[in-house]
C-alpha cells in the first residue's frame, strides 16, 4: 500500500508569512544539500522526507548542484515526489537554485541568463516537475549585470517555471539593488536565503535583516545549527559518522576550536536550563522576535528532523536568557 502522511501533520507546526507575500512557510524547513546524494541509501532519504512532512515541514530546499554528484539530490527527491509524495504536490513548497559550478564550460555557473534558464529547466527535469515554487539566484555574480540575472528570474517566473523568485547570500547593498530591479520588472523578490546562526551573525552586522524587513521580503536562514556545531554532538569529541568526522567535508575540524567549543558548552548549559536540546535552542534563537520566516536545517537521519521540529515547542526567550546567550553567541574562528 502507498505511504500515507500523518493525518495530524498540520496540528503542531507553526507557519510564518513570508515577508509581505501570500505564502506561508513552516518555521522549520528541510534542506537537501548533504545526505541526499548517491552515497546515501534511498531509504534514509525517504525516511527523512516522510518524517519531515509528517511533522508539518512542507518546505524542501534544493539546488542544482546538491549531491554528490551534482544533481543527485534533485534526482532522489524527484523519485520521492513520484512515490511517497505523489498526490501531495500542492501541499509542498519546493525550491531550487542556480549560481554555483554545475557543468563544464563558461555557461555552467554564476548569473547569466544563459545559465539560469538552462539550469532551471534541468532541475525541473530531474525532479519531474512542471514548476518549482521558489527559484533562487544562488549567489551574486560580480561579472554579470545584475539586471540580466534578475531578468532571468523574472522570465522563469513569467514562463510558469517558478512561482516566486529569491536570492541567496546577497549582501545588503546587492539585495537593495536586486529588489529594486525585480520590483520594476513586476516580479517582487519573495525571499532571501542567507546563512545565520549563533556562531555566524553577519546578517545582523550587515543590516540585512533590517533591509529585508523594510522591503517586506521573507528570510529563510541556512545552517542555523552551524552545520551541526550547535548540537550536542561535538561536546565530547568528533564522532566518526558526523559531518566534521568525514574527510573533505564542508565542516572542517578547525571550525571546532577550543574557544568555540567552550562557547558551545556554555550554550548547551543554557539550552538545558530551558528544557531544550542545543539544536532546538539554536533554531528558536534564529526565529526569535519573528524576523526570520524559517530556519533551514539539514539532517543525516530522521531522529534529527524530529528533534529539530520540536524546537517550536519553546520559541520564547526572556531578556536574561538572550543576554546570557549573547556572551557566547560569537563568530566561530
Ligand atoms: P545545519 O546547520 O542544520 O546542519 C545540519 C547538520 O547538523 C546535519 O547534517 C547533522 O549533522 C546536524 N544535525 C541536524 N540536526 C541535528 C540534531 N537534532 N542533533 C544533532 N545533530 C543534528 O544546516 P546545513 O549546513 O545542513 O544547511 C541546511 C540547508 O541549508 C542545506 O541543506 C541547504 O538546503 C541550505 N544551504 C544553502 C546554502 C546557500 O548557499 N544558499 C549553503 C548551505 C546550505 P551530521 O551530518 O553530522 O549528523
Amino acid at each position: 500500500m502507498a505511504w500515507q502522511p500523518a493525518e495530524n501533520r498540520y496540528d503542531t507546526m507553526k507557519y510564518n508569512r513570508c515577508g509581505k507575500s501570500g505564502l506561508k512557510l513552516p518555521a522549520i524547513s528541510l534542506g537537501l544539500w548533504q545526505n541526499f546524494g548517491e552515497t546515501k541509501s534511498h531509504q534514509s532519504k525517504r525516511e527523512m522526507c516522510r518524517t519531515a512532512f509528517d511533522l508539518g515541514i512542507t518546505h524542501f530546499d534544493l539546488a542544482n548542484n546538491y549531491g554528490p554528484p551534482p544533481g543527485g539530490a534533485e534526482t532522489a527527491f524527484g523519485e520521492i515526489l513520484r512515490t511517497d509524495f505523489a498526490g501531495y504536490r500542492d501541499e509542498l513548497v519546493i525550491a531550487s537554485k542556480a549560481g554555483y559550478d554545475m557543468w563544464p564550460g563558461p555557461y555552467g555557473e554564476w548569473g547569466s541568463r544563459k545559465y539560469l534558464i538552462a539550469s532551471c529547466d534541468q532541475s525541473l527535469k530531474r525532479m519531474g516537475l512542471d514548476y518549482v515554487d521558489i527559484f533562487y539566484s544562488h549567489r551574486f555574480d560580480p561579472d554579470t549585470p545584475l539586471e540580466e540575472t534578475m531578468m532571468a528570474l523574472d522570465q522563469i517566473v513569467r514562463q510558469g517555471k517558478a512561482l516566486y523568485a529569491g536570492i541567496s547570500s546577497y549582501n545588503t547593498k546587492r539585495t537593495k539593488e536586486a529588489t529594486k530591479i525585480l520590483k520594476e520588472l513586476g516580479t517582487p523578490c519573495l525571499i532571501h536565503q542567507p546563512s545565520y546562526s549563533m556562531l555566524n551573525r553577519w546578517v545582523e552586522e550587515d543590516g540585512l535583516l533590517d533591509t529585508l524587513e523594510d522591503e517586506g521580503i521573507g528570510s529563510i536562514v541556512f545552517s542555523p545549527l552551524a552545520q551541526g556545531m550547535l548540537t550536542g554532538k561535538y561536546l565530547n569529541g568528533i564522532p566518526q559518522d558526523s559531518r566534521a568526522g568525514k574527510s573533505a567535508s564542508s565542516l572542517n575540524e578547525t571550525f571546532l576550536s577550543e574557544a568555540t567549543l567552550k562557547n558551545i558548552h556554555a550554550l548547551n548549559d543554557i539550552a538545558q536550563s530551558r528544557g531544550q536540546t542545543l539544536a532546538q535552542m539554536a533554531l528558536a534563537w534564529v526565529l526569535r522576535g519573528g524576523r526570520v520566516t524559517s530556519a533551514l536545517i539539514g539532517a543525516s537521519r530522521k531522529e534529527q528532523v524530529i528533534d529539530c521540529a520540536a524546537a517550536i515547542n519553546n520559541l520564547d526567550f526572556t531578556a536574561e536568557e538572550l543576554a546570557a546567550i549573547d556572551q557566547y553567541a560569537i563568530e566561530a574562528n
